[in-house]
């Protein structure tokens, strides 16, 4: 299974997973059809599936226009989104599992965002080959998402799953927002040596117009603010010494940023 990024919108990614072998395709969180549809058109290929992560325009934007251009397609979502996400088929829960060519992913259920979020984390196929996680816009490079559905306690939980996952799964998130959440990390962890490091390598890769997406799990364990509430900087920063307060004050710090 190929990943290929396409840029939509202003800073969306969609991903368009490839089968060579059976010539299929999926693609995660279509915000729109056209990148989609023109990409399908270069490989020839047959487009069986959508995954979307949760309900917001900018992910299932392009779903109507997809369904009628290839009206074999299945639309995957999770269940709580009943209703929300066009053409969605298949209701999802934590620990299904859902099938791509000769690829399976787990769903994981990550509520926070909305109060639906779902991420698919396609398993890896030997031992030290990477999985591959679409965390649609809860788990960013560098960041989370807002809290528009959900509570702290639910987002830490949410990030507490993804966290658990192997260091070497990649990360493919719907949004190029990597730099200014280094910027931001920078502020409340800022004598951490490997987000320095990170910030200065996505300074130089933005400059070069490059995408920083997919990122690397356990590079985001290391420099991810949002996945480190029991470090003492970021306690310290947050002035509490309780995990989800400290993940809660540190996302209202972002916020405001
Ligand atoms: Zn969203
Ligand atoms: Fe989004």
């Amino acid at each position: 299974m190929r990943v290929i990024r396409l840029e939509a919108l202003s800073d969306n990614y969609i991903f368009l997973l490839h089968d060579p072998k059976q010539n299929i395709a999926a693609v995660v969180d279509p915000a729109e059809a056209e990148p989609v549809i023109r990409e399908l058109a270069g490989l020839k290929a047959e487009l069986v599936a959508i995954f979307n992560t949760h309900h917001h325009h900018d992910h299932v934007g392009g779903n109507q226009s997809l369904i009628q251009k290839f009206p074999q397609v299945k639309v995957y979502g999770g269940a709580e989104d009943k209703g929300r996400i066009p053409g969605q088929e298949v209701f999802l829960q934590e620990g299904d599992r859902v099938q791509f060519a000769d690829r399976v992913a787990e769903v994981i259920f990550i509520p926070g965002h909305t109060r639906a979020h779902i991420a698919y984390y396609f398993l890896p196929q030997t031992a030290d080959e990477p999985g591959e996680l679409f965390s649609g816009d809860t788990l960013f490079a560098g960041g989370c998402g807002r809290l528009f559905e959900g509570t702290p306690a639910q987002m830490v939980e949410s990030l507490s799953k993804l966290r658990s996952l192997p260091d070497n799964t990649r990360v493919w998130c719907a949004h190029e927002y990597t730099l200014k959440n280094l910027q931001f990390a920078l502020t409340i962890d800022g004598n951490n040596t490997e987000l320095q490091k990170r910030s200065y390598a996505v300074k130089a890769q933005r400059s070069r117009q490059e995408p920083t997406v997919p990122s690397m799990l356990g590079v985001e364990k290391l420099t991810n603010p949002f996945l480190r509430w029991e470090q003492p900087a970021l306690q310290l920063a947050a002035n509490s010494s309780d995990p989800v307060q400290t993940f809660a004050r540190i996302r209202g710090m972002k916020d405001m940023f």
